[in-house]
């Protein structure tokens, strides 16, 4: 489901990234915290060569910006760590766990990790005393829509236990992708913001902080309902993340929920996958 490997670019050299950051600061002004997002891993030399990561962790070390930066767990050791703090202390580390099942992790995402080695990295950052911010995904492929929903609330459950932040990650279609192909012929439908409603309210009130910003929502390509109803309940799931308060999550009125709940009850029983539903139910696609 991850289109960044078709759009990035291998040519990217240290002072390249240096000069984004610099760029992208000049605009910012003073900021009390930072979040660099690399898709990837912020402490992966490959990704981030060790003088841009100098470079980031002097800037936030002298203004004592909090930097939020991810990373794949086997970056994350305990000489890394300490080496990282001594730089700079005031960090947030985001790991992106997914899902907590070593099946849905393999045969759904391909990550090449499995969740002891989150567990691990989990530790070793709680041990240095660095809060985690762990991604959940809702609805990798080859999952029906019930099934992502529960994976979606037991993996949010087990990575409550160690993270302060968990952001659920509705997944969206990118271009040149599996789940693209797979979406182009009926295969494969993003979540229902029904579903990412149903999550949120399962899972809320754990100790850590629920955020979720859907990227594309009530979009085709994103997490969407019927199209009447989107926006509301989008609109909803940003204030919630704001307050953390239950009673401003939105489920309106809609006839679209008669469908999404019907679809959930038959679609373990479809051959070759419900998306083929969705010819009845779907709007043109662009
Ligand atoms: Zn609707």
């Amino acid at each position: 489901m991850c289109g960044y490997n078709v759009e990035s670019s291998s040519h990217i050299e240290s002072k390249d990234i240096t000069a984004q950051f610099e760029g992208a600061l000049s605009s910012l002004g003073e900021v009390p915290m930072l979040k660099v997002y690399t898709s990837g891993s912020f402490l992966d030399v490959c990704e981030i060569p060790e003088d841009a990561l100098d470079h980031i962790l002097g800037y936030c070390s002298e203004r004592g910006t909090r930097l939020l930066f991810e990373s794949r767990p086997e970056f994350i050791t305990d000489g890394k760590i300490k080496e990282v703090l001594e730089r700079h202390e005031d960090l947030e580390i985001a790991l992106g766990l997914e899902s907590s099942n070593d099946l849905v992790l393999k045969y759904s995402i391909n990550k090449g990790f499995e969740r002891k080695d989150y567990d691990a990295a989990s530790a070793i950052l709680r041990e240095n005393s660095v809060p985690i911010r762990t991604y959940v995904l809702l609805k990798p492929p080859f999952l029906t829509e019930s099934e992502a929903i529960a994976d979606s609330i037991a993996t949010i459950t087990h990575a409550s236990r160690v993270s302060e932040t968990v952001s659920l990650n509705p997944v969206n279609v990118q271009r040149g992708t599996v789940v693209e192909r797979m979406w182009k012929r009926w295969s494969y439908r993003p979540p229902w913001l029904w579903s990412v409603l149903e999550v949120i309210k399962a899972s809320a009130g754990q100790a850590c902080r629920l955020l979720c910003e859907p990227t594309g929502g009530g979009r085709e390509r994103g997490a969407h309902n019927c199209g009447r109803c989107d926006d509301v309940i989008l609109s909803s799931i940003k204030a919630f993340s704001e307050s953390q308060d239950l009673a401003r999550l939105g489920w309106p009125e809609c006839s679209c929920r008669e469908v999404w709940s019907g679809a959930k009850e038959i679609e373990g029983y479809a051959m070759g996958g419900a998306g083929d539903l969705q010819k009845l139910t779907r709007r043109a696609r662009d």
